[in-house]
């Protein structure tokens, strides 16, 4: 969704760092080359460069500069790399909780000085070609970052971007739409009771129905209580409302202001010109200030605290009985200091990560709780870092025990370290991070160097990594001891210590309800006659300001002639080993090795398809050969950059009764591993073990717990895969593999006394899916790389050949397609395609209640596939619809955090995310279907959707993943030229035209799904299915 929110817990830890390999462009001078030749001391206008250093590592060269006049402070990381990104950081410390940084973050976005039309941000969506937008508010700064591969494009957006920063308008109705309001229930009867709405107001309502969210944000207010990090920066919803306009305006005046803000470009567009512009349109209008938001440090507590908190029950919870959760929380350094927190972070992934770390073997694998607390390790996204551990998902009365626990094994790990292999495979974790490409690099560096940066300290020390490295492997040979010691002086000696426990209330909800109630009643009481009028009439205005046509030509667009006419070609070649057919896709893959492999499930009785999802999450981690499961994620780890397997349903391009099923293996590693990763497989082929009914139930555990926890953040997938089910036989697969159906599936597994049945069943399906002659494979690497790796493979095909075995396919309908677009049909290796001229798609509505204040809507309807002449009128509709009507009336009217319609699958599909209202949606996406066939839109807005679509369609592909549309759904090159083609004819009366025949009423086939709280409407119209 767009506008994240991330106000706690940034997973920054969790950064990847990817690229495009250099050497792949053809140019005379490379971007990086270029910014070598900026000198220390130079002025450019306005700034003068402070430091200039390259980054072989990362293939970049960073150029450090100060603006100077208002001490603007900027990076630049040139890299030759066109996917550019801008993006501007502001150190946002706000000392309440009523959301002013959040609220704020929204309201700049809704026009500008230059820019004064409604909403300018959402509407550049659908002018540009950018391949990201968003905004975010962490704890201390708000974030505005974008990225394209256009320099035309980036200019208009940086346009725009600096406008809606220093100039924004702050309209007393932005305040009113994206912060809170009181408003007639019903805004045009004035003696409808008033309630609060806004959309902060309500996504936050939102953020708090999930139970991590809300442990999260009381660890750290509760661990940092004395200054920032004391408070809920994104706005904790009943505090909303004592926000007033005027403090919002101050503190955009306080805070974003240039001395106040980071500017980081990258990419190979040139420095000099980002340079003009932001002095030209932003910096020359200020002088600088003082601003006076730096952090301090949290004063060290002298002995350890604990408290507790509540929170809703969870009906999804894999067991009923054990929702608590409690963690310790530690205390640690300044995040400043580069050294000091790589080590730290490193020492966080050995004491938790992966079945061999310390806490996995003491917390985890006794079964005491289901995973890891919500917040778990090390969290460098505050000024000084932490570290937690502690468990979710157990009884109240392990909480003496767990605590216990978390000492003794700290005390243990003082006293024997750590094994050297698994630092090493720790190292070449890292090692394989740095040589991993993919397409969004740009912004992962942004976000990888702006906590650290915002308090400042130095992001170009935080780039080179492998000074990190060889100064840990230093210290490490300079003193055995060196992690133990840190683990003495930071957890066992270190007083700032935070246990926080957290219990299911029965009547939290209700407790909720009642509070925002009085604060209604309080807000309301203190309202005279003419207060009320006044509401009632702003109500007005506002919905009348939202109805307006509204005129955005004020705003910069590419057009759509700049778009390329033709795609880029993605050549792969077609060969077999040992019999299995293979795709190869040589690509500058910088030394890495990407295996991937497709098994059909067509001979998979019916009877086990449910237990897919399982088999997929366990089979890469019971042991394997001669490894047992500890041995076994060593290796994977010391060997490989991961190997996965998962489900995979691939409707076909041209049929919408047909489609692909299986799972596909998916793995990588550095070139000189590839026959250690190979020799994983076979084993992994050859001799699972599927004998340890505890480690079993370890992993079923954790996945339920996944599982369930991810409901209050998904839910709009979980609604989208529900309404799908009856209308296409892939529908009904994926609603199976990985919707509500599956979600209830996996928590009576986790219910279980016995898993024994389980263990019988998983060879079972090993046999029919690790079956050579079901399978297919795919392989990209450097050009230089792919005969050797041919060979290997065909090593491995010839080591598991004994899987042979010809099972007969649970249905007959079988189609072959060839693999090969350009062979003959009938000849050659094909993909096996099930058919169902049988099904008969029907309606259906189905409503789970869900213990949350908030609903996710989902409508969808069966059109036509991918290469029907009809499909890309229905796309570009798809996004007028969105852009021009329910954006409007889901977002801006009716307080969702967001919602619109998007086609796949051969399905038409509307939702809504964290939405105050139920059916009123589903009667918004009617309407919205009666606004696009009265033709209310211009040509001007379908080539907004049109570029829109285009953005989608060519965003960046990493060299690990090109080929894979080819391989996973038989989409050639040809296929998506001829798409491109129908895309660009579509006319205004193609969208009329395919509105009325697909999504008209009586000639759609819909199916429906809500999750949401209790719902009378609902429980009273029969129609529905309550779950
Ligand atoms: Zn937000």
């Amino acid at each position: 969704m767009f506008r994240q929110s991330k106000t706690v817990h940034q997973k920054l830890r969790n950064i990847r760092f990817q690229w495009q390999n250099p050497s792949w462009r053809f140019r005379s001078t490379s971007a990086t080359e270029r910014a070598l030749q900026y000198q220390e001391g130079q002025k450019i206008h306005g700034f003068t460069v402070k430091e200039v250093v390259t980054v072989p590592d990362l293939f970049l060269t960073a150029v450090k500069l100060t603006h100077d006049n208002t001490g603007a402070q900027y990076l630049h990381a040139a890299r030759d790399d066109k996917n550019n990104l801008f993006s501007v950081q502001l150190r946002t410390t706000p000392m309440d909780n009523t959301g002013v940084p959040h609220i704020l973050e929204h309201t700049v976005l809704c026009g500008s000085e230059k820019y004064p039309c409604r909403d300018p941000f959402f509407k550049m969506l659908n002018r540009s070609l950018s391949t990201f937008m968003n905004a975010f508010t962490a704890s201390d700064f708000t974030m505005y970052p974008f990225s394209t591969q256009n320099g035309k494009d980036f200019q208009n957006l940086l346009s725009v971007y600096l406008d809606a920063v220093f100039f924004p308008c702050l309209r007393e109705l932005d305040f009113w739409q994206e912060g809170w309001r009181l408003e007639n229930e019903n805004p045009t009867d004035p003696t409808s009771p008033l309630v609060f709405k806004g959309v902060v107001f309500n996504e936050m309502k939102g953020a708090f129905s999930d139970n991590e969210r809300v442990y999260a944000q009381h660890l750290q207010n509760k661990l940092y209580p004395d200054h920032t990090y004391g408070v809920v920066s994104g706005g904790e919803p009943l505090a909303i409302p004592d926000l007033s306009w005027e403090q919002l305006k101050h503190f955009h005046a306080t805070h974003y202001h240039p001395s106040n803000a980071r500017f980081f470009t990258y990419g190979d567009l040139p420095l000099e010109q980002h340079l003009r512009q932001i002095q030209e349109e932003a910096l020359s209008k200020f002088e600088r200030t003082e601003p006076d938001t730096a952090v301090p440090n949290q004063p060290h507590w002298d002995r350890p605290r604990e408290d507790h908190v509540t929170c809703s029950p969870d009906a999804m919870a894999p067991d009923a009985a054990k929702q608590n959760t409690l963690c310790m929380s530690y205390l640690l350094g300044d995040i400043t200091d580069t050294f000091e927190g790589f080590t730290l972070s490193l020492l966080s992934s050995l004491m938790i990560s992966g079945p061999n770390s310390p806490f996995y073997k003491t917390l985890i694998e006794p079964k005491i709780g289901t995973n890891f607390s919500s917040v778990v390790g090390y969290d460098g996204s505050t000024k000084e870092a932490s570290f937690s551990i502690g468990l979710q998902g157990m009884a109240e009365e392990d909480t003496e025990k767990v605590k216990q626990i978390i000492v003794q094994t700290i005390d243990e790990i003082i006293a024997n370290g750590f094994e050297e292999e698994r630092i090493e495979a720790l190292l070449h974790k890292i090692e394989i991070q740095m040589k991993h490409q993919s397409t969004s690099f740009g912004l992962s560096l942004a976000s990888y160097i702006a906590s650290c940066w915002n308090h400042d300290g130095d992001p170009v020390q935080l780039l080179k990594i492998s000074d990190s490295v060889a100064q840990f492997r230093q210290a490490l040979k300079d003193n055995p001891r060196f992690l133990q010691e840190k683990v003495l002086h930071y957890f066992k000696d270190n007083t700032h210590r935070l246990t926080l426990s957290m219990s299911p209330d029965e009547a939290y909800l209700e407790k909720q309800v009642k509070a925002e109630e009085e604060k209604l009643q309080k807000k309301v009481q203190a309202l005279s006659e003419s207060d009320k009028k006044d509401i009632y009439e702003k109500g007005l205005e506002l919905l009348s300001v939202q109805s307006k046509i509204q005129d955005a030509s004020c705003l910069p667009a590419l057009k759509v002639s700049d778009i390329e006419p033709t795609i880029a070609v993605t050549p792969v070649e077609m060969g077999t080993a040992g019999g299995v057919p293979v795709q190869y896709c040589e690509q500058p893959t910088n030394g890495m090795v990407y295996f991937r492999a497709m098994c059909s499930l067509n001979t998979l009785p019916e009877d086990l398809k449910l237990y897919v999802p399982l088999f997929c999450s366990v089979i890469t981690k019971m042991g394997c050969g001669g490894l047992d499961y500890r041995q076994q994620a060593q290796q994977m780890e010391l060997k490989t950059g991961g190997m996965s397997i998962s489900t995979s349903v691939n409707p076909d391009y041209s049929n919408m009764d047909m489609y692909e099923q299986g799972v596909l293996l998916s793995s990588s590693c550095l070139e000189r591993n590839l026959p250690d990763m190979f020799h994983l497989w076979s084993d992994i082929f050859n001799s699972p073990h599927f004998d340890d009914e505890e480690r079993l139930r370890v992993l079923v555990m954790m996945s339920a717990q996944e599982l369930a926890n991810g409901i209050s953040y998904s839910g709009h997938m979980y609604a989208m895969t529900r309404a799908a089910r009856s209308l296409t036989p892939t529908g009904e697969l994926q609603e199976t593999f990985g919707g509500m159906e599956q979600v209830k599936f996996m928590k009576r597994i986790a219910e279980m006394p016995d898993l024994t049945q389980i263990l019988r069943t998983l060879p079972r399906i090993k046999r029919h899916i690790l079956n050579p002659l079901n399978m297919r494979c795919a392989v990209n690497s450097t050009p230089q790389k792919m005969s050797d790796a041919a060979g290997q493979l065909d090593n491995f095909m010839s080591n598991v050949a004994s899987n042979k075995k010809d099972r007969k396919p649970v249905r007959s309908d079988i189609t072959k397609r060839p693999l090969d677009p350009l062979a003959a049909p009938g000849s050659g290796p094909s993909r096996k395609l099930i058919t169902e001229p049988n099904f008969k798609p029907c309606q259906m509505k189905t409503f789970f209640p869900m213990p949350f204040p908030i609903n996710f809507v989902s409508e969808c309807i069966r059109t036509v596939p991918f290469t029907h002449e009809d499909y890309a009128s229905l796309n570009i509709l798809s996004r007028i619809m969105t852009a021009k009507y329910l954006h409007r009336e889901i977002r801006e009217k009716g307080g969702a955090y967001g919602g619109g319609a998007r086609v796949g699958g051969g399905l038409f599909t509307f939702y809504s995310y964290r939405d105050p209202n139920s059916v009123q949606t589903l009667s918004t996406f009617r309407k919205s279907v009666d606004w696009v066939r009265s033709g209310q839109f211009t040509q001007q807005d379908i080539d907004e959707a049109k570029l829109s679509v285009f953005s989608a369609v060519d965003s960046p592909v990493a060299p690990s993943n090109k080929g894979m549309g080819c391989f996973l759904s038989g989409i050639t090159d040809e296929l998506k030229q001829a798409h491109r083609e129908r895309l660009f004819a579509v006319t205004d009366k193609s969208l009329v035209d395919v509105a009325g025949r697909y999504l008209g009423i009586g000639q759609r086939t819909c199916g429906v799904a809500i999750l949401g709280p209790e719902n009378d409407t609902i429980k009273k119209d029969p129609s529905w299915v309550v779950k």
